[in-house]
């Protein structure tokens, strides 16, 4: 039975959905790396793309910085963390040359990415980047070469205009966090006017852009309005927007927090889905499943792709942090 003067609603949650094992490996360097050296922690980049986590750290003692040389000299020996997106080659010379004890957060599978694109040039090959310009993991992949080394590609118009120095040498990665459907069309497009083209020895995006883009597609048809958690700064969560407004939703956007949602645009709407980004804490998709439940008698219906079992582990040193007491 409806409760008394709310209208039902159904919502279709995607699972998977939020934290990758990624961020949740560089949100817990930044915790851990608090606990072993105490405040300040410094760290370079927003951690991950998200407003919550990052005041959250920042509350428990990091400071976010921008570049190495933003942090004040007589702190130098303070720890400084490199952001989940990884950084350019630059940076890690740049804090050896000033002394700096420094944790890379790097995710594994961007580093991996990197690795690929290493490959490719030690190969002999020119390397196309498939992403999106000045996005960090973008800028971080791109300076593990030599300027010159790598041609950024960001849409299938931009392929016919392409100048390369050798078109029979040529491999591509992608940045990790792509729209898989809008990636492919570039690849195939590249194929066509590189027949010679060669692919990186595994996939570039990775499971966790792949597995949420495919609860979304399958949570997406019919509904009225789909919710994303995610910054607007977070590459994967807007790709989520876009794949559900391809995919059957009526109208799709991006929240932050329950209080950025617009009530007016829920009016009449009987079915929504709710996804989050891989920077997105769960926290924040219960509070606006209860914000929902406050205005509608709601059914949540769970739309399951594939079970998540990924785990990166921290750094040894940090791993045996985390067994001793608080
Ligand atoms: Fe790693 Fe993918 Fe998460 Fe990025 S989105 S941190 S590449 S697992």
């Amino acid at each position: 039975m409806n409760a008394p003067n709310k209208p039902p609603l159904t919502i279709r949650l995607c699972e998977p959905r939020g934290f990758c094992a990624g961020v949740d490996r560089a949100i817990q360097i930044v915790v851990l790396a608090l606990k072993k050296f105490g405040a300040p922690v410094y760290v370079r980049h927003e951690i991950v793309h998200n407003r919550f986590v990052v005041d959250g750290l920042r509350e428990r003692g990091a400071i976010f910085v921008k570049e190495l040389s933003d942090i004040p000299g007589d702190h130098r020996e303070r720890p400084v963390v490199f952001s989940a997106h990884g950084v350019p080659k630059s940076v890690p010379a740049d804090a050896e040359s000033r002394h700096m004890f420094y944790l890379d957060a790097t995710c594994p599978l961007v580093s991996k990415v990197h690795k690929q694109a290493m490959r490719h040039q030690r190969l002999g090959r020119h390397v196309l980047l498939i992403g999106h310009a000045g996005h960090p993991e973008v800028v971080g992949t791109m300076g593990q070469l030599p300027e010159g080394a790598v041609t950024l590609v960001e849409t299938v118009e931009q392929v016919s205009g392409l100048d390369v120095p050798d078109e029979e040498n040529l491999g591509y990665v992608t940045q990790t966090t792509l729209s898989v459907d809008d990636t492919a069309d570039i690849v195939a497009a590249l194929e066509r006017r590189f027949p010679n083209l060669t692919a990186p020895s595994s996939e570039s995006i990775c499971y966790a852009t792949t597995n949420r883009q495919e609860a979304v597609k399958k949570a997406a048809p019919g509904t009225g309005m789909f919710l994303i958690v995610g910054a607007p700064n977070s590459s994967n969560s807007r790709r989520l927007v876009e794949v559900a407004r391809r995919h059957g939703a009526a109208d799709a956007v991006l929240v932050q927090r329950a209080s950025e949602i617009d009530w007016t645009r829920m009016q009449g709407v009987s079915t929504i889905g709710i996804s989050a980004g891989a920077s997105a804490p769960e926290i924040v998709v219960q509070e606006i499943i209860d914000a929902f439940r406050d205005r509608f008698d709601v059914t949540v219906d769970i739309a399951l792709t594939v079970e998540e079992t990924e785990n990166f582990p921290v750094m040894r040193d940090l791993r045996d942090t985390a067994l001793e007491p608080a």
